[in-house]
């Protein structure tokens, strides 16, 4: 599988069972991503991790920004592109068509 390009740092990303007691459905740990597919919704899960990584990257961490308020953007943003990422696909494939 195609690694993830995040500002240049190239993150696997795994879809795999993550044991019941760990009450996850994924997660995001130095240069991977691990999805549970038995997740309610693996793709915006897949994104929350993604923007994980963007956050690391950006060195979010080292800042005072909150947890929670990191948490509340991540969700946010992972949840608005599952919902729109087929008209996003769309609009790319328009606008590239548009511009040649
Ligand atoms: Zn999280």
């Amino acid at each position: 599988m195609k690694k993830l390009n995040v500002l240049g740092s190239k993150v696997t990303v795994k879809i795999k069972k993550i044991p019941d007691d760990r009450n996850q459905d994924g997660y995001s740990y130095g240069d991977e991503i691990v999805i549970d597919p038995r997740a309610q919704d693996p793709f915006q899960v897949y994104l929350h991790e993604a923007f994980h990584q963007l956050n690391d990257r950006l060195g979010i961490y080292r800042t005072t920004v909150n947890k929670d308020l990191e948490h509340i953007w991540i969700d946010t943003a992972a949840t608005f592109i599952a919902e729109n990422i087929l008209t996003i696909y769309q609009t790319y494939n328009k606008l590239k068509k548009n511009n040649r």
